[in-house]
């Protein structure tokens, strides 16, 4: 059954390719993983200091976002000298998702390698380039988190029948990962080159039974049958207690102070309406320690010790950075809105944070979009908040 068709290309920004938006060109910088350098944000917030709107924007896949830029040559050279951008031809297609904590708290096995691993297959695949910039890979350490946000294509690794739990994997012991497309697991694969080919080859299916998909949800049932069957033929069976069961995504945000499984401290935190200052964004690569940024759009400093753990809650917090998990910016994200997006019917930014500083308590997660196109919508249940055309917003649960 043929597909209903979609544009040729999506729209999806990149480093090279940016979006004219209402405020000036937007670039999007992928981090797989969520993963950077204090060496390579510092030069990233530099250039947006110096050639954007002084902000970095987080986004809901723990990507970056640069705006109102006004010299994209500029910023795009910076990226590119950062390490941030190494393939021009690959540049939108490295979505990763890589389950947070792994590595550092809980978790199967340090699932980073893998994410590293599939990030040099995909780039080293010719056919990957085009891949639409909205598919998205995750890798899950088996905790679930990524999983549960219904990736195109997941990795889960799995405590295997052939693999020994306790004690804990050991670096050398396989790993041995369910491969999951679109929430559906399909079979699983061992060893973590035979779990990259895998996930290389759900996006080469998707191009083989529906050519311009973007994702696999864009799929009639029909179609992804066929990816599936493709993608079990040169896998073992799932591994997976309950392969169809997929909890919530909604969780306790990462924000606050952490212990790591290695005694180190990890300090979780939020920024208001998801935007970091540059300013700021250089005093948190000043501290020279390892970042990831969530799909949640938190910010994690990793492997500090207590004394410098304290010393950037208190430096940081008054500069901006919010370590209270309660905090009603841990809970609450919005889209840019007026006048940024020319799309906006209302100014969310601004409204959203008269919402905050009204007072009223925050129950639940909430998104606040412009229209109805909800960009950056969180991947849980939530309460979307969405301006209307007539004014006013509308309140939905989603
Ligand atoms: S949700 Fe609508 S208003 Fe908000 S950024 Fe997307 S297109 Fe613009």
């Amino acid at each position: 059954m043929n597909q209903p068709a979609r544009p040729a290309a999506d729209r999806c920004p990149g480093v090279f390719d940016t979006h004219p938006a209402a405020d000036g060109a937007l670039a999007r910088v992928r981090l797989p993983g969520g993963r950077i350098r204090p060496d390579q944000l510092e030069l990233l917030a530099r250039a947006a200091a110096e050639h954007a709107d002084g902000h970095l924007e987080l986004t809901v896949r723990g990507n970056l976002q640069v705006r109102g830029i006004t010299d994209v040559e500029a910023v795009a050279e910076a990226v590119v000298a950062a390490g941030l951008a190494p393939s021009s031809t690959h540049d939108k297609v490295r979505n990763i998702e890589l389950s947070p904590l792994t590595g550092r708290i809980g978790g199967i096995a340090d699932a980073r390698p893998l994410a590293a691993a599939l990030d040099d297959a995909l780039r080293a695949d010719p056919a990957a380039a085009s891949l639409s910039g909205r598919f998205l890979f995750g890798i899950d350490d088996g905790r679930g988190d990524i999983a549960a946000r219904r990736p195109d294509a997941c990795a889960v690794i799995r405590a295997g029948s052939s693999v020994a739990t306790d004690p804990p994997l050991t670096a050398d012991t396989p790993l041995v990962a369910d491969i999951v497309i679109g929430g559906v697991p399909v079979g699983s694969a061992t060893g973590s080159e035979a779990i990259v080919r895998a996930l290389i080859a759900v996006a080469a299916g998707l191009r083989e039974v529906a050519p311009g998909a973007w994702r696999v949800r864009d799929l009639d049932a029909d179609s992804r049958h066929r990816l599936a069957d493709l993608a079990a033929s040169s896998l073992d069976p799932v591994i997976g207690d309950d392969p169809d069961a997929a909890p919530d995504v909604t969780r306790e945000p990462l924000v606050g102070w952490f212990d790591q499984d290695d005694g180190a401290v990890l300090l979780g935190a939020v920024v208001e309406l998801g935007r970091l200052a540059a300013r700021l964004a250089e005093f948190i690569a000043a501290v020279q320690a390892p970042v990831v940024f969530t799909p949640d759009r938190e910010i994690l400093l990793c492997d500090l010790d207590e004394g410098v753990a304290e010393t950037v809650v208190r430096v940081l917090a008054p500069m901006g950075l919010i370590f209270d998990a309660a905090s009603p910016w841990a809970s609450v994200s919005c889209c840019v809105g007026a006048p940024g997006c020319s799309s906006a019917h209302a100014p969310v930014r601004d409204d959203l944070m008269a919402r905050v500083q009204d007072g009223d308590p925050v129950d639940e997660r909430e998104h606040w979009v412009g229209c109805a196109r909800g960009c950056g919508s969180p991947a849980g249940s939530h309460l979307s908040v969405q301006a209307t055309p007539e004014g006013g917003y509308e309140r939905r649960r989603r």
